[in-house]
């Protein structure tokens, strides 16, 4: 990019000595900060991606030097010193880039930015270099070592620990046998031990053969699809690996890498945050002797910055890990793989609201490596790429196994009774493949036992006081709950309008299906998977590897357990619901149910047995819900392009989404009024073609006690939105009251 050439004249037209660094500061101001340079120069002289303590106000705060430079526009008394250097060699230059790339992408405070992108640690200062481990191992033969330490016991038995260890023994490993570390010390001192750093992650002396297990032969089309992505392994090369579920794109995933490492360079896997499951990991660490090192939130912030400095140092080749992951420099960049493309956790809902696949693109752009997204159901976005031929449309259209993925089959709910959120037929259904000696998985979109409580004599409904929504009942433990702010009242024994006591649970959540299951299956385990059922992660894992034995039994879930997950033994799939999305005001909400409903039917018939999806449904008419089952997700997605193209929507128009929020609605009307008649005037003088649609309330209006407006931009060049979007930042940043909240989302996911 433009910049980074900037930068390189500027550091070799001052090649140790600057006057003027410009550094980026986290804070959410969205330009640089002059200092002077202080102290010894870097061996490498003064260059950009170095860390610095600066004075900001009253605080240190830890930037980034960005650029070097003669001039400030700062009169030279004003030029503050920094406080010191962190750093002798700076960050990745790549690694700059995509930040640099990201703020200006999303408009957001490049220090900021910066911030975000690098493990706490760094953040707060920490020198840049691996943490290291002591190794320590005998420096003589044992007999002559025991022969000096007659009167010394513990250092005996000490020495005759090493001993059994030729490649000797990390600390850890000595003191939790008991031994001291003045023990070892005292050996040192007398020469008969050496003590040795090395880093601490893994990744450090792995040599020899890359696979712990063989590759799988693959078939002709998952052939077909690594030979494409082979054919141009250096250079820029994205690819959409569109491949029904159970199609086998992980073993394709798995001998790409094989390639890549053979080259010696490093791959970057990206999954869904519901995807790195310790199932996942283990596929990986048994395919390969390479270590796989794996970034998630479980992770100490010691731990993140190992596995980043591994990463960054080329000792870690394979790095796995969630939407953050983008963020992690390579040594020696070879490929990156997201997985389940189209999953929404890809994009951050808060703060800096980036996108990882659309930043993974514009990586491996400028990293000249190849790109492989995988789905079995693609994003629109990706797939629009792909059908226009700027990405390699790669398709696996047979499972590995030998049965196709099972076809929706829509069940009419219209006037049937239901128990549990389930009518007779399907009842029967699942007594069916549980004869049968099958796992039956029953998906339903909600936790708790009923989405609300009402009064059935005067109509009340029991409402959210901070929310405009209502309040789910659960039963374990009893109370009502608000699932967009968890604010929580106990259960009422009388209806507060009318005192009536007849109050009657609405619909069904997984708690309620659970209940029924139970009572109609007394014989049979009920396994509930939800967010509630599952706060321990041990709690989880324990369901999985119980479910995963094979034993007919019903799980209850949901979206946790249908995504992701791999569950051999469910022959069926009940739907409670599929409406959600069929009528939903974002313009989204089809393509992410059908998305998830696809998913969900993906669990069922995975290994020998073929199997069977219901789905309930009070539309069973819904001609897109009928595209879906009779024709599958890609028919239904390109119909669904289709009609974004005619509707103006993305991926045919970009769109920027500008949110207000205050506790009192006026304030965040007025700002967001003013803002749009601006914005208005100002894209009439400037002959920009972008629409500003609003201000309006957004779907959930109040929520938290605040008010929620937003104002819709669109357009169909991107630089014009861009330019637009910054326009309003500056208008904003100079005309906001702290009593509104205000965010610009850049390619916005949902217009909630
Ligand atoms: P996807 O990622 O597309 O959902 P997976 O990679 O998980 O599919 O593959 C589904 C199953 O098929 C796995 O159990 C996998 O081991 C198996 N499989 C994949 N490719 C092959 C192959 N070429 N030969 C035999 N089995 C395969
Ligand atoms: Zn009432
Ligand atoms: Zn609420």
């Amino acid at each position: 990019m433009a910049d980074s050439k900037v930068e390189s004249r500027n550091v070799a037209t001052t090649p140790s000595a600057p006057r003027v660094l410009r550094v980026a500061v986290p804070t959410p101001l969205r330009r640089l900060f002059d200092y002077r340079p202080k102290g010894p120069p870097p061996s490498g002289g003064w260059q950009p991606g170095l860390r610095v303590k600066v004075p900001f106000g009253q605080r240190q705060l830890v930037g980034i030097v960005m650029a070097c430079d003669d001039h400030s526009e700062l009169p030279a008394n004003q030029l503050k010193p920094i406080g010191s250097r962190l750093d002798d060699e700076p960050l990745p230059a790549d690694w700059l880039w995509l930040c640099r790339f990201t703020a200006r992408y999303y408009l957001h405070s490049l220090g900021d930015t910066l911030h975000h992108a690098l493990p706490a640690p760094l953040r707060q200062g920490r020198p840049l270099e691996a943490r290291t481990r002591e190794r320590w191992r005998l420096a003589t033969s044992l007999e002559q070592a025991l022969a000096g330490l007659e009167r010394a016991p513990r250092q005996r038995s000490l020495v005759e620990l090493l001993a059994q260890h030729s490649h000797g023994l990390v600390t850890s490993a000595i003191t939790v046998q008991g031994f001291t570390r003045a023990q070892l010390q005292g050996l040192l001192g007398k020469g008969l031990i050496a003590c040795q750093q090395e880093p601490l992650t893994a990744g450090d002396n792995w040599r020899g053969p890359l696979l712990a297990e063989p590759a799988l032969p693959l078939n002709r089309e998952q052939a077909a699809a690594l030979a494409a992505i082979h054919e141009s392994l250096d250079r820029y090369h994205p690819c959409l690996l569109h491949g029904v579920t159970g199609s086998g794109k992980t073993e394709v995933y798995l001998q790409l890498i094989e390639g890549v490492l053979a080259q010696g360079r490093q791959a970057l896997v990206l999954v869904p945050e519901i995807g790195l499951t310790p199932q996942t990991l283990a596929r990986f660490r048994k395919r390969f002797r390479a270590p796989v090192v794996a970034l998630h939130s479980g992770l100490t912030d010691l731990e993140r910055l190992d596995a980043w400095e591994a990463a960054r140092s080329g000792r870690a080749p394979i790095v796995i890990g969630t939407r953050s992951a983008i963020f992690t420099p390579l040594a020696r960049p070879g490929v990156i793989i997201v997985d389940e493309e189209h999953d929404g956790s890809f994009k951050q809902q808060d703060g800096l609201r980036y996108h990882a696949r659309d930043l993974a693109i514009a990586r491996a752009h400028r990293e000249a490596i190849p790109i492989l997204l995988g789905s079995a159901t693609p994003s629109l976005e990706s797939l629009a790429q792909a059908r226009s031929g700027r990405y390699r449309h790669l398709r696996l259209t047979q499972r590995a196994s030998r049965h196709a993925p099972a076809k929706l089959e829509l069940v009419d709910l219209r006037g049937r009774p239901r128990q549990g959120g389930l009518i007779a037929p399907v009842i029967d259904a699942i007594r069916q493949a549980l004869k049968a000696e099958g796992q039956v998985l029953v998906f339903i979109n909600r936790r708790g036992f009923a989405p609300s409580l009402a009064c059935h004599q005067c109509g009340w409904i029991a409402e959210c006081r901070h929310c405009d929504s209502r309040m789910t009942l659960h039963r374990q433990p009893p109370r009502l709950v608000c699932h967009h702010c968890e604010h929580q009242t106990p259960q009422p024994d009388a209806c507060p309008a009318c005192g009536s006591a007849d109050l009657r649970p609405l619909g069904a959540g997984t708690e309620r299906s659970e209940e029924t299951l139970a009572t109609l299956f007394p014989d049979t385990p009920v396994y509930r998977i939800d967010r509630d059922s599952t706060r321990r992660k041990e709690a989880f894992d324990q369901l999985l590897t119980e479910v995963r034995r094979g034993e007919p039994g019903l799980l209850v879930g949901t979206q946790m357990l249908a995504k992701g997950h791999h569950l051999p033994h469910v022959t069926l799939v009940v739907v409670v619901n599929a409406d959600a999305g069929l009528y939903a005001s974002d313009f989204r909400a089809l393509e992410q149910s059908a998305q998830l409903l696809v998913q969900v039917a993906g669990r069922a018939g995975r290994a020998e047995r073929s199997g069977r999806v219901l789905v309930q449904t009070l539309h069973p008419d819904d001609p897109n819900l009928r595209l879906l089952a009779d024709s599958g997700y890609d028919a239904l997605a390109y119909q669904l392009l289709e009609e974004r193209r005619l509707a103006g929507l993305p991926p045919y128009r970009h769109l920027a989404l500008a949110r207000f929020e205050a506790v009192r609605e006026a304030d965040a009307q007025e700002l967001s009024q003013a803002a749009g008649e601006a914005l208005r005037q100002w894209l009439d003088k400037r002959q920009l073609a972008v629409h500003c649609l609003g201000p309006v309330p957004a779907p959930m209006e109040r929520r938290q006690n605040r008010y929620h407006l937003q104002l819709m931009l669109s357009s169909d060049k991107r630089s014009a939105l861009h330019e637009t979007g910054a326009w309003l930042i500056g208008w904003l940043e100079n005309s906001a009251s702290r009593r509104v909240r205000w965010s610009l989302d850049i390619d916005p996911m949902t217009l909630s």
